[in-house]
């Protein structure tokens, strides 16, 4: 495809115009972001988050190139650890941010309207026996437990409390890896949990203490 090809898309264009900005903002001038980044990379947090369209990590957090790691997929979820030798693109990405990068957090995202969620309610919306069905049994016992707490709520009411259920179900999952279960013991790994509405803009963070999610006092956080 040539570049004149390539441009006469409407989307791809606009891709490439934002593109354009992204040079004039992180490698214009004497000492540019990327000056720095070309050296290697040093991220402190290692992020978990769905692949939805509407909740990039980089844009929610205003984050510069290079300030965190992050892994995308369906509805955000951490497998439990496995020794048998398959394909397990989540666990090796967890494995280089903690062993090779030294994250010092690794922080689960999840959010509202997650459409992996949803699925665990509405399995006809997905294929049948495919990829989406497999990897969301992950979250098949945090789904139990919604049923089990909430066993007249909506589906809206199911799908919002499993959101916040699977994070936690994550969050105990990162610990069955022994490489993440030394570097909370030895180095003082935090793991967090983090939520997402996106129907409001509020963010909530998962208290160990009361074991609920409460939603973050946004006047009480300054610059930095
Ligand atoms: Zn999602």
């Amino acid at each position: 495809m040539t570049q004149e090809s390539l441009l006469t898309k409407k989307e791809i264009l606009k891709m490439m115009a934002g593109f354009r900005r992204f040079r004039e903002r992180f490698f214009k001038g004497e000492h540019s972001v990327y000056e720095d980044l070309s050296t290697g990379q040093s991220p402190k947090t290692l992020m978990i988050a769905c692949s939805d369209s509407r909740v990039d990590p980089a844009i929610l957090f205003s984050s510069s190139p290079g300030e965190i790691f992050v892994v995308r997929n369906v509805a955000n979820l951490v497998p439990p650890f496995e020794s048998n030798m398959g394909f397990h693109g989540v666990s090796a990405a967890i494995e280089f941010a903690v062993v090779n990068l030294q994250v010092e957090n690794i922080v689960i995202l999840g959010h509202r309207q997650c459409g992996g969620i949803r699925s665990l309610f509405q399995p006809d919306a997905i294929r049948k026996g495919g990829f989406v069905q497999q990897w969301m049994s992950i979250a098949e016992e945090a789904k139990n437990k919604v049923l089990q707490a909430h066993p007249h709520g909506d589906l809206d009411q199911k799908c919002r409390e499993c959101e916040k259920t699977s994070i936690v179900t994550s969050l105990e999952n990162l610990r069955t890896f022994p490489f993440i279960d030394s570097a909370v013991k030895e180095r003082g790994l935090q793991l967090l949990g983090v939520y997402f509405d996106l129907e409001n803009g509020h963010l909530s963070f998962f208290d160990d203490m009361t074991q609920n999610f409460r939603e973050l006092e946004i006047s009480k956080v300054h610059n930095t």
